[in-house]
């Protein structure tokens, strides 16, 4: 696997489907997810000048800061339990995956107890499959507000995961659904961060409207699981 090469390809892919759609590519920032990669494939892309990486699990990407430089921006876009936020609470860069209360007075506390304000995003379900995590879309604004009112909690936008499908209406549908409930503070706001896309879709959810997709595959390769 190169991983640099495949980097730039879908830079340049991005780029090229910016200028298609009248989008300016600089809106879109290209997040490598590495869960289950090795340490060394993420230095490949520090060395080349990547910052920004994305895994799942608190636990391999505790492991991970750990080995790595510490000006890696680490987001966390897996689901997240409560009892983990402590381990990544004065460090992380962004968690995308804000769903519920109980999460943001949890992410509350630990940001008082580390003293800085955590940045997240609100987690909109829109897929059908009953594993994917998310609030409902009508229940965002509420959760939204709920994080707003909080002291050490920085809201940076929304994300989702849309369904693992080729189907290309199913995605559209599920992006359509996703950018039509954003709360209107979100949506204004200029500098707001809407986290969706894979591998597989990438292109269609920049279409969409994404500031930020999240690519694992494409860029590391399969990913075994034993
Ligand atoms: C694994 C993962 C991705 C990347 O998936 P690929 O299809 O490998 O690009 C994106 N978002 C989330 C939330 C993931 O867990």
């Amino acid at each position: 696997m190169n991983v640099i090469k495949n980097y730039q390809q879908i830079l340049t892919k991005i780029q090229k489907h910016c200028k298609e759609i009248n989008r300016n590519p600089s809106e879109i920032t290209l997040l490598p997810v590495s869960k289950t990669k090795p340490a060394s494939d993420i230095q490949k892309l520090y060395d080349f000048g990547v910052r920004d990486f994305g895994e799942n699990k608190v636990q391999e990407l505790v492991e991970k800061a750990q080995q790595l430089p510490k000006d890696i921006r680490w987001h966390l876009i897996g689901s997240l339990q409560t009892n983990k936020v402590k381990y990544i609470a004065d460090f992380i860069h962004l968690i995308h995956s804000v769903d519920r209360r109980s999460l943001i007075d949890e992410i509350e506390k630990c940001g008082m107890k580390v003293n800085r304000k955590i940045p997240i995003l609100i987690q909109m379900r829109v897929a059908q499959e009953e594993t994917k995590h998310g609030c409902n879309p009508e229940e965002c604004e509420s959760l939204l507000d709920y994080a707003l009112s909080k002291e050490h909690i920085d809201v940076k936008g929304m994300m989702t995961i849309a369904t693992f499908t080729d189907d290309k209406k199913i995605l559209d549908d599920e992006y359509h659904i996703f950018f039509k409930n954003i709360p209107n503070k979100i949506k204004q706001d200029k500098t707001s961060i809407f986290s969706a896309g894979m591998t597989g879709d990438y292109l269609q959810a920049i279409t969409q409207g994404a500031t930020l997709v999240r690519v694992g595959t494409a860029i590391f390769g399969e990913r075994q699981y034993t």
